[in-house]
């Protein structure tokens, strides 16, 4: 790097010009080698050592008045090669003083070392400080100089300059660096935005299309299932029979395929809602055991279920979720199991008064899973090897769902499995104390039975405008006694409700004239005059928890998805109507 040396003498007198300039230029050898040695520990540049005299040469330059001095430093800064001292005399009669002279100097070149030259005459040296202020860049000479003196001065301040000078370059480098990070990131963060922004969209349309995409596949499944299960029912010959059960196969598939795919969906775009209700986790595991069953027997595994015995009777839980996970991994259990069995296993970790946490584990003697494929498993579209697909079917989604579902509810998922000899799928989850408030506040628990039993003859209005939904939900409803008036838009219903008397309404939300929200929030309206309340069951293609929040607000007390399941329809409805219509609490007790 270039070091400055440039000096410029202010002074009226030539004899004092002559005299500085001589004591700056005489050269002393030894005492420039130290100058250089000094340069170099503080600029930490190589010099070449030789034995020659190395010459620190100044540039010295003449001024004889105040305004002249002012002209030269803007020309050498115009320049690019600024003075870094000025030598100044006080008293330059006629023009502007010394002092004058160096204020207006600093006013545009603050940067500038000053020596104020005096004689015993002059002002002093407390007037000239308080005349320019306090500066570290102002240093005081008098008249007549001592040599050294005035040229360790001199190295002093152009060092002093020079150091000055770096620092205010690195700062400034610093100041370019920063600022241009600055604003690289202030880009990243408007891609960021952006790019978020972006993927909101697309998450919002990805959901509104799974919902109208989910609503547009159930409507027709539900008619596809129905008209199904009442053919079974019907006499049919060998073949027609076998026929008909696989149509049955294959929708159940592909329901399970698109609930999957829901399900996925819902759980990524933060929409799946978690319960805390009381259940009572022996009855679900039963349950859940019976459903196996049915596929374990038509097999010919069996199935067994070993459960803690302190396990507490009624636990705080999401029983649908959880019947969910458990339903999950026991299907593929049974699906991956030729021989041998599928065992559910229920275990208490720990337990206080407020919380109990259970590791449910779902065992088989099943294909297995080789070590490599067992890593990414619960990740989803992920299947132990290509030819699953093929010969078992399946979304590769339920352990993801599983875990995604676990992990919601505050658990954990994991597996151990040997390829060849079964599989061990387990997830852990805290479950809440059950206190007999929470339900009611009297501590009675219901029980739900699984048939109506009627003792009377209950009446219920099905709203619905699909002809295939209308005729599946009738002969449901028919075959367990339950008279069925039937109507196509919420008008109709309305209606309806007004001429007749019925015991529960069950009502489609999407229909022609007037919606199934508008209808029940109208019938809601209505009650309001003689207090009474008819249970309304919504029912929908649509299952995203917007639909069910919508359905509760307008006045709905439960909520059904197409297509219509026979045991989830009658179950519902006997919350409200039949031999238990005193305790119509949704409790999955
Ligand atoms: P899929 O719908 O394909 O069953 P899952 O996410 O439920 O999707 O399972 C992913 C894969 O994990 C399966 O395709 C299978 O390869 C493997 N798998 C899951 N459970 C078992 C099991 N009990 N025994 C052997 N393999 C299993």
């Amino acid at each position: 790097m270039q070091r400055n040396h440039r000096i410029l003498l202010v002074d009226d007198n030539e004899a004092i010009h002559e005299d500085i300039e001589s004591i700056l230029t005489f050269r002393d050898p030894s005492s420039e080698e130290d100058f250089l040695k000094i340069e170099h520990e503080l600029f930490e540049e190589e010099t070449e050592s030789t034995d020659e005299p190395v010459n620190v040469e100044y540039q010295i330059d003449h001024a004889y008045r105040g305004e002249e001095a002012i002209e030269m430093i803007e020309k050498a800064d115009r320049d690019g090669y600024p003075y870094s001292l000025v030598f100044m005399d006080v008293r330059m009669p006629p023009g502007m003083n010394g002092i004058e002279a160096v204020k207006k100097i600093w006013d545009n070149y603050p940067y500038i070392e000053v020596v104020i030259c005096t004689a015993y005459s002059d002002y002093s040296w407390e007037q000239i400080i308080k005349n320019l202020g306090t500066s570290d860049r102002l240093l005081f000479m008098k008249k007549p100089f001592d040599a050294t003196a005035l040229k360790q001065t001199a190295l002093t301040l152009n060092t002093k300059w020079n150091l000055n000078q770096q620092s205010k370059r690195y700062t400034e480098q610093l100041e370019q660096e920063v600022n241009e990070q600055t604003r690289e990131l202030q880009e990243l963060v408007k891609e960021y935005k952006e790019m978020k922004e972006r993927a909101e969209r697309a998450t919002a349309t990805k959901s509104a299309f799974l919902a109208t995409m989910s609503h547009e596949i159930r409507t027709p499944m539900n008619g596809i299932m129905g008209m199904n299960e009442m053919l079974l029912e019907t006499d049919l010959n060998q073949e027609q029979r076998e026929l008909s059960e696989l149509v049955q196969k294959s929708a159940d598939s592909l329901l399970r395929v698109v609930n999957d795919i829901l399900d996925f969906s819902k759980i990524e775009a933060g929409k799946m809602d978690i319960e805390s209700v009381p259940f009572k986790p022996g009855k679900l595991l039963n349950e859940v055991v019976q459903t196996l069953s049915f596929y374990t027997d038509s097999k010919g595994i069996k199935i067994t279920k070993s459960v803690d015995k302190s396990i507490p009777e009624v636990l705080m839980g999401d029983p649908t979720r959880l019947r969910q996970l458990l339903l999950n991994y026991g299907s593929n259990a049974v699906k991956f199991t030729e021989k041998g069995q599928v065992s559910i296993h229920v275990d208490v970790l720990e337990s206080s008064d407020s919380k109990c946490t259970l590791k449910f584990r779902v065992s088989d003697t099943g294909i297995g899973i080789g070590e490599k494929k067992l890593e990414g498993i619960f990740d989803p579209f992920s299947q132990a090897d290509s030819t699953t697909t093929r010969n078992y079917g399946g979304s590769g989604l339920g352990l993801a769902i599983c875990k995604q579902l676990t992990e919601l509810m505050g658990g954990s998922v994991g597996v151990e499995s040997e390829l060849g000899k079964g599989s061990d799928f387990w997830f852990v989850l805290t479950l809440g104390a059950y206190t007999p408030s929470e339900l009611n506040g009297n501590g009675s628990t219901s029980t739900n039975g699984t048939s109506v039993g009627h003792s009377r003859e209950y009446r219920i209005l099905l709203a619905e405008d699909n002809k295939m939904n209308q005729i599946v939900a009738k002969k449901i409803l028919e075959k367990e006694g339950f008279t069925i008036d039937v109507v196509e838009t919420g008008r109709q219903a309305v209606r309806a409700i007004e001429l007749n008397e019925y015991d529960l309404v069950l009502m489609d939300i999407q229909m022609p004239e007037m919606d199934g929200y508008e209808a029940t929030s109208l019938i809601r309206e209505m009650e309001l005059a003689d207090g009474d309340r008819l249970p309304i069951i919504a029912l929908t293609a649509s299952a995203m928890a917007e639909d069910r929040e919508m359905s509760f607000n307008a006045g709905a007390d439960d909520f059904i998805t197409k297509p219509i399941d026979r045991a989830e329809l009658i179950h519902a409805i006997q919350q409200f109507i039949g031999p238990k219509k005193e305790s119509a609490q949704h409790v999955e007790i």
